[in-house]
Formats: structure tokens, sequence, C-alpha cells
């Protein structure tokens, strides 16, 4: 029989248990034993579905309490120094500090950084190397859990990132070169290994997806003496490759001394049949053939049609698996009452691909008459969902063949716009602002939760959300910040909000994604042409402007994040999905300028994470995303500004596409690391106004005034002090509103500082 497995599966759990059990734990209404026994039981019941689905061998070690980077970081000992570590086990608050900078007990120091998983939006924790960085094997938990599921009665295979990988995602803090420490850090992994090895743990999965990227020879060189290494340890390795194609890493992967190797049919099908040539004799060769990062029914008849050959030459050695791991997917479809009975027959999400892996399985060892039926039901469905008019719209169509190149330029240059603006704006130097949220309190959720059940009715849900708009604009005025926003409170997600509001999109109830730790998206569903019915944010913000004198910020999702934070259809080329939103958005900004909105903020925080892994591929990318942005957001007159605001990536590669955008400003993220951001601007000039976020609003620590000048001077060094601006590093809607205060309090105070300073 042919094996099925995963390369991990969502963490949270069905009802988002080890969400509440993390943030009860935070906030001491829960001790670690309990979260502990959550934890567990999450692990037994993602194993038992693996089971039941017919996996050979469970996975054990993708559940993590806060991201499987970290988990690695902590099982090699990597732990920065200010975190007071001193050798031994790192224990759970030292791991949540690294985290989140502060945890039940231990002393709060800055949280590590935060970055995008490889072009998904899962974040994980940068691992920071030291000079001379030692390693040891300091964090055990690993070996308990596979302890738990030799106990269930499983057959285990471990997965962790591999060495490469690990390395190639960490920091170099300080002057040499990373790669210098992958021989310091083996032995670590080996004594890993060896200890599975002698647990009985039948494989060892290492995820070494950096294999989809261009590498530098270096680093390409490094894998074949480095799995010589590991080789010694007795383990069985699967080295698992995702996130496409492997390309010029191809004829090294396939060589590699290790047992098996995995590889995504999904992004890169051309390239199985040139794997399959390559693999010595006697590999397993796991094959990615159910998408692992999108949520549509898979073709089984393709799937079977490129499987059938492998399998004739592989035989058992042939594995079946998701593309990548499914933490990027929701749970299971089956929970979703209340989605649209013609769009759910199209679906498969986590338990649904182990179904559809099973049955792949059974149609190449007992042949397709065996599937028979599931054959048919999964032809039924696609061919229902090719010919749905949901998913065709005429009138879209012709709009989108009818842009005309001047409808993404504006009609003057950014130094006139800027003068015409600063006269209606009437803003001073270092003007303040926020990124768009304030806390979405308890308050706000309770009262979405009753709208949403029917306890109170759309006008008493609609004044309560305008009384948080009024409390959020009287602090904005009593903190004396320049440009306010009105906070989002009617917004439960950035992309969903207007999801909700656009033709093509569907939702779920229950489709969570982790984004990072405790936190979780649900992304709707794009599934169809997109369109903008009616005004989506014009009622909200004018209110909001009503109740003051300062400028009232606008506040819309931008085309890309919108794309890419959704499930995208993958009937179409992206960019046709993006310009189709782009021109909902269009409309919707000419109706807020109409309504008298001088600032409009199209936020971007997804801009980089779309973009393709592979450099040859990005030139594209860039130009339609550009595209999209422009078409949005040119066709405004020149005194009305346009923000936009990107966050938790490097930007670095990507600065001059960003200029391109053409936004009167930008707030970036910066405060995390440091400003280094910043270094950019030693080589490029850019044109437009820009806010560095000067605090890291994912800790709950109050920033300090002094700390806040500082970086403040050190962006000044770099762009001149007329275009810039002050405000945090994102959004504020995960903070509470006491710490939201005294932080924003002591920002101003920064900004009047810096006035009296500067402009002396
Ligand atoms: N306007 C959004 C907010 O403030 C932006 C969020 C984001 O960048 N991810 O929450
Ligand atoms: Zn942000």
């Amino acid at each position: 029989m042919t094996v099925i497995h995963t390369l991990g599966l969502p963490r949270m759990g069905a009802g988002r248990e080890l969400k509440w059990a993390l943030e009860d734990y935070w906030q001491g209404r829960r001790g670690a034993d309990e979260l502990l026994a959550v934890a567990r039981e999450l692990r037994a019941r993602h194993w038992a579905m693996q089971a039941q689905a017919g996996c050979a061998l469970v996975t054990v070690g993708d559940f993590s309490l806060y991201d499987h980077v970290l988990d690695m970081s902590a099982r090699l000992g990597v732990v920065p120094e200010r975190f007071g570590w001193s050798g031994g086990e790192v224990d759970l608050d030292t791991y949540f500090r690294m985290a989140r900078g502060r945890a039940p007990s231990g002393t709060p120091a800055f949280a590590c950084e935060m970055t995008k998983w490889f072009d998904t939006n899962y974040h994980y924790l940068v691992p920071e190397l030291a000079p001379g960085q030692r390693f040891e094997l300091a964090r055990h938990d690993l070996f308990a859990q596979v302890d738990e599921a030799h106990a269930l009665g499983y057959a285990v295979k471990v997965a962790m990132v591999g060495p490469l990988t690990w390395l190639w995602l960490a920091k170099a803090q300080g002057d040499f070169d990373r790669l210098d420490l992958l021989d310091a850090s083996l032995p670590v992994y080996g004594r890993i290994l060896e200890r599975l090895a002698g647990q009985g743990v039948a494989w060892v999965q290492l995820d070494e997806p950096i294999l989809a990227l261009d590498l530098p020879a270096a680093w390409r060189a490094a894998f074949e003496p480095a799995y010589h290494v590991l080789r010694n340890s007795g383990a069985r390795i699967l080295l698992a490759s995702y996130f496409g194609a492997l390309g010029d890493n191809l004829m090294n992967a396939a060589r590699l001394p290790v047992a098996g190797l995995h590889v995504d049919a999904i992004g890169a099908p051309e390239e199985l049949p040139q794997v399959a040539d390559w693999l010595p004799a006697g590999r397993v060769l796991s094959v990615g053939c159910v998408d692992g990062r999108n949520v549509w029914r898979a073709d089984l008849d393709a799937a079977l049609d490129r499987l059938a050959p492998i399998h004739a030459r592989l035989g058992e050695r042939l594995w079946l698996a998701p593309s990548c791991s499914l933490l990027h997917v929701p749970l299971d479809v089956t929970l979703e009452d209340g989605l649209d009975p013609e769009i759910k027959p199209w679906l498969a999400f986590t338990r649904q691909k182990l179904d559809e892996l099973a049955v792949l399985a059974r149609g190449l060892t007992q042949g397709r008459d065996a599937v028979a039926d599931e054959l048919a039901q999964c032809r039924a469905a696609l061919a229902a969902r090719r010919a749905s008019p949901r998913v065709t719209d005429p009138a879209v169509r012709a709009r989108l063949a009818a842009i005309r190149p001047e409808d993404a330029v504006r009609a003057a240059p950014y130094a006139r716009r800027a003068l015409v603006q600063r006269q209606r704006l009437g803003l001073p130097p270092f003007p303040t602002t926020t990124i768009g949220s304030f806390p979405q309190t308890a308050d706000i959720r309770a009262a979405r939760r009753a709208f949403k059940v029917g306890h109170i009715d759309r006008a008493e849900y609609e004044a309560t959300m305008r009384a948080e708009i009024r409390h959020a604009v009287d602090i904005q005025e009593r903190l004396g910040l320049d440009v306010l926003v009105h906070g989002e409170a009617e917004r439960n997600d950035m992309v969903e909000h207007f999801g909700e509001q656009m033709q093509g999109y569907a939702f779920t109830a229950h489709g969570w994604v982790q984004s990072y730790g405790s936190r979780c998206v649900k992304p709707p569903i794009l599934y169809g042409d997109v369109a903008r019915p009616a005004p989506m944010t014009v009622a909200w913000i004018t209110y909001a402007q009503s109740l003051t004198q300062k400028p009232m910020k606008g506040m819309l999702t931008g085309p890309i994040t919108l794309l890419k934070w959704s499930f995208v259809r993958d009937d179409q080329p992206w960019r046709d999905t993006a310009l189709q939103i782009a021109l909902a958005l269009r409309d919707e900004i000419r109706d807020l300028e109409a309504a008298g909105i001088g600032v409009i903020q199209v936020d971007e925080p997804a801009f980089r994470e779309a973009m393709p892994l592979r450099a040859r591929q990005r030139t594209g990318y860039l130009a339609w995303a550009v595209q999209a942005f422009r078409l949005a957001t040119g066709g405004v007159a020149d005194a009305t500004q346009i923000h936009t605001h990107m966050c938790y990536s490097e930007f670095n590669d990507i600065i001059a596409a960003i200029a391109e955008l053409d936004a009167d400003v930008i707030t970036i993220e910066t405060a995390r690391s440091n400003m280094e951001l910043l270094e950019v601007f030693a080589g490029f000039d850019y044109p437009n106004e820009i806010g560095p976020g000067v605090y890291d609003i994912h800790s709950p620590n109050v920033p300090a005034v002094d700390a806040m000048v500082r970086l403040l001077q050190k962006a000044a060094a770099r762009i001149p002090a007329e275009r810039l601006w002050v405000n945090p590093d994102c959004g504020l809607k995960t903070r509470a509103w006491t710490e939201t205060e005294a932080a924003l309090a002591n920002m101003v105070e920064a900004a009047r500082r810096l006035r009296a300073t500067i402009g002396a």
C-alpha cells in the first residue's frame, strides 16, 4: 500500500483551543500544567486524525506552542543574551519571552524579530546568532512528544526545521558569515537525531524549503557534507523541500545522502519526472500532490495521471503527501454549515486533503476502478465550479479590458502634490499618526458576537461601534495626534471586512489559519470575479470625520493584500484578480474623496509577501502589483493624500518598487529590527514621505520617549526631516487601551522634542 503522510498539521484545534490556552497562560488565568495538557490533547487528536485517514506514520514535532523555528532555536540552545539564560533547559517562560518579550515569570526584554515564513502569512521568530555562537541541546519537549505518540500506539515520523534552512533564516548579530556556524550546529542536530533513533522513531523529516530559493553556491554546496554528518546519527532522514521548484538545486537535492526526498509537485509539477530520474535507487520519493497552501479540491484524475508512471517505477517507494505543511489551510470544511452549498463541494481543507491522499493511494495500488465513486464525485464538483455563473461576471471582465495606462497615474508629481496637501492639511513638522486600528476590546468583540447571533440588531450594533469610534477620536484628540484614524472597531479583520462587502468572496466560520503565536486569521475564499456593489467604508469614515477638526484618514486594505490574505482562485492569473480588486477599491476611494476625506490609506502589508521566491519571476510580479496599487489610488485629486502601510518583511530589495507606488506617505515597520530598514535609504533616495515605525506594537512594553527620539534622529540622518512622519510600526488592535495610551503619549512627546531640536 502506498504510504500517505503529512508534513505537518494546523496546531490550533477546531475550536482554537491552543489560542485560548496560550492567552490564558500569558494572562495568568491558567497554569503551565493546564496549558501543556491542552497541547497534549491537541496532539493526540491530530495524530488520531492522521491515523483515521490512513497515514502509516503520524507526524510529531510539527506542533508548536508558538513557532517551529523558535522551537528549533531553543532546542539548539540559541537564546540571545538579553533573556538571561545561563544554560540548562530553556524553560517555558524563557521560550515565551523570546517570542513575546514577556511571560508570567522572568524579566521582560526585547522580543526576537518576527518575519514571514517564505511567501506565506505565517510568521516565524528570527534566530539570532552571536559571534562564536555556541550550540547545546537545550530543550527536550520533542522527545517527550515522541513518547506520547508511541504510548498511543503510533509509528512516528518526527518533523523539524533542517540545519541549512534554520541557519538561512537566522540573522548574524555581528560581522560574520552565518554559514560558518553550520559545523558548530551539526553536532547538536546529530545528537537530536541519535536520540530520536534510539527512541525508535521510524523517520525524521528535515524541512529544507530553502531548496526552493536561489541559493548562493556556498549554501548549495554545504548541503552534501552536512547531510553526510547527519547520516551517521542512525536516523532515517526524509529531506523535505516545498514552496516551489527545486530548479537549479534539483541535482544536489536528489543526490543527498538521505533515505527519502519530499518534493512539491503542486508548485512544480513539471519537475517531477526529472526528480524521479535523478533519485538514486532505494530512496523514498514523497510527492506533494495535493495543495497544502490552498483550499481547492484537487483534480484527482490529473493527479493520478501524473503519479501513475512514477508509481510504476518506484512502487512502494512512492509516498504521497500534501505539497507542504497543512499549517496554511483550515482544519475541516464539514464544520462550515453556513458556507454556500454551491461552493462547499469545490473545497478541501486539512481533513479532506488527507482523504484525497487516501483516494490517490488506493487508486494507485488497487486501480482506478477501486475509487470510481470518489473520482466521479470529484469530476462533478470540478465541472460545476468551472461552469458556475457565480465565477464569471461579464461586466467585470469588460471593465478590466478597458483599463487605460493613464488610469494608474496621479495628475501631478509628488513634489507638486505635497505643496497642495500641506496647504490643505496644515500639519506640523514630524506629523504624528497611527496605522489604523485601535484596541479590539472584549466589549467590541462581544457586541460583534451578539450581532452575529441576533441578540442585538444592526442599529444597536452600529451605535455601539460609533461609540467606540467616538472614544478613539476623543483619546487621539487628547493625546494631540495630528492625523487621526477611526480605529477600525467595526472590522473583524482587515481582509474579511472588505471581502464580505464584495462580490466574488466566500467566508468560512471556522477556517482559522495561524498567523503568529496565538494569532489566527480567517482568510476569505476568492472564488469569482470581484466587484463592489456599494460603498464599504464611507459611512464610518465620514462619521469619524464629523467628530473632529483634524484630518481623518480613510482606511482601506489594498489589492495585493486582499488577494494574498485570501485563498485565491486557481483558475485565472493572480494579476487579473488583483486588477479586479483594484477597480473596486478605486470606486471606494473616489467615494471617500467625494465625501470630503482628504487622507486615504491603502494598506499593503502583504506586498512583499506576495513576491515570488525566485528572482527571475519577480519583475513580472512587481509590475502588476504596482499597477494594481496605482490603479486603485491613481484617480484622486492632487490635494488628496494617499498613504500606504507595510510591515514585517524585508523591504530592502523592493524599495524601488515601493517608491513606484507613488503613495504620498508610507508608514513602514522598522522598530523591531532596530531601524535596519533605514540603511537602504543610504543607497536609495526615497522620493516621498515616510513614517518609519518608532515602536514595536507586538510587545506590550511601553516605549520610552528617549528611545523613540533616538530612532527618529537616526531616521532624520537619512531622510529629510520635512518628509518624516512619526507613528507606531503597525496597527494597535491587539493591544490594550492603557498601554496604547501610554505608548502614544510618549510617541507624541518624542515628536514634540524633535520639533524643538531639529526645527531649531
Ligand atoms: N490598518 C491596519 C491596522 O491598523 C493595518 C494592519 C496591518 O498592517 N497588518 O490594523
Ligand atoms: Zn502593519
